[in-house]
């Protein structure tokens, strides 16, 4: 009876040190993962930054480029930016020639080992838009909210070969924010059905908003092109002018990372309203909110943008 005793004492004493040594391990394994450098991302426009936060999660560490105002098409890197890029790890871009001064130095970082990705990079063909004789293409894609959510698997594939062992997690949140985005597309279907055909007419700065136009609907007229490298001429605005009056256009709208002088005088000149500021090649300052959303997001961004065109034209 006794010797049954101690034999189960000793059994169960062996089980409790065999579980002792799996749970050691299991913690050292959890805590090496655990402490694993976070990927460090360098994301060019706050759009792109937006998405590589959605993706990675904890496991990404984002240094977005460009600020609130920037504009992507004149940005040129400084001493200081190269010292940022250089640091990181991954470094995502938007692509289809937005960031147009930055190309070379792409290409440096790409041949120096980095990671560098375009997220437009394997959108289909024909969803993009070409304009032009030259047929140059269109990269303001974060205006078609669905196309946009595309993006998301390029990065999550960025991620993944970055860090293999944390690939099913960039592969679960890649789903999450496609799902939030096509909400997002829906919200943003629902909102401009408000504006009577007739008034769909959207006039801009600069050509930003050819995608927006054609997913949901609006014909888009902008005094520059879809760069902002070059200037609108003097005949420009004066066409501008007339077609505003022709169409009875209600409202023309200023963007945040453009000037607004030239299109500010097409509005007096035409007696129409100014429908406001529009966010086009830049996200707004973070903190700063709109109906609860932080405009320092995508999300933000594109809901502050449609609210102003539909009240701006209705
Ligand atoms: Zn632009």
């Amino acid at each position: 009876m006794g010797q049954r005793k101690t034999c189960v004492i000793r059994r169960t004493g062996r089980g409790l040190a065999l579980l002792l040594a799996v749970w050691a391990v299991v913690v050292i394994v959890v805590g090496y993962r655990g402490l694993a450098a976070p990927i460090s991302v360098c994301a060019t426009t706050g759009m792109v930054a937006d998405l590589a936060r959605g993706v990675g999660g904890a496991e990404v560490q984002v240094d977005g480029l460009m600020g609130p105002g920037v504009d992507p098409h004149l940005y040129k890197a400084t001493a200081s930016d190269l010292i940022r890029l250089q640091r990181a790890e991954v470094i995502l871009y938007s692509g289809l020639h937005l960031e147009g001064k930055l190309q070379e130095t792409f290409q440096r970082l790409s041949r120096s080992g980095r990671r560098v990705r375009a997220v437009t990079e394997g959108l289909p063909a024909d969803r993009l838009i070409r304009t032009g004789s030259e047929g140059v293409i269109d990269p303001h894609v974060w205006f078609d909210v669905a196309l946009w959510s595309r993006c998301a698997d390029g990065v999550c594939a960025e991620f993944a070969a970055a860090r293999p062992e944390a690939a099913e997690g960039f592969r679960q949140r890649a789903r999450v924010v496609k799902q939030e985005l096509q909400a997002l597309d829906r919200w943003v279907r629902d909102r401009v059905a408000t504006v009577p055909p007739a008034r769909r007419i959207l006039v801009t700065s600069h050509d930003a908003f050819g995608y927006f136009g054609k997913a949901y609907g609006f014909q888009v007229v902008a005094l520059q092109g879809i760069s902002t490298v070059t200037e609108a001429g003097l005949a420009d605005m004066t066409q501008l002018t007339d077609f505003i009056r022709l169409k009875g256009v209600p409202a023309v709208f200023v963007e945040s990372s453009v000037s607004h002088a030239s299109l500010e005088r097409i509005r007096r000149d035409a007696g129409v309203k100014l429908g406001g500021e529009l966010f086009s090649d830049a996200l707004g300052t973070p903190g700063q909110r709109h109906d609860g959303y932080d405009l320092g997001t995508y999300q933000g961004m594109i809901r502050q943008n449609i609210d102003r065109i539909v009240e701006g034209l209705k």
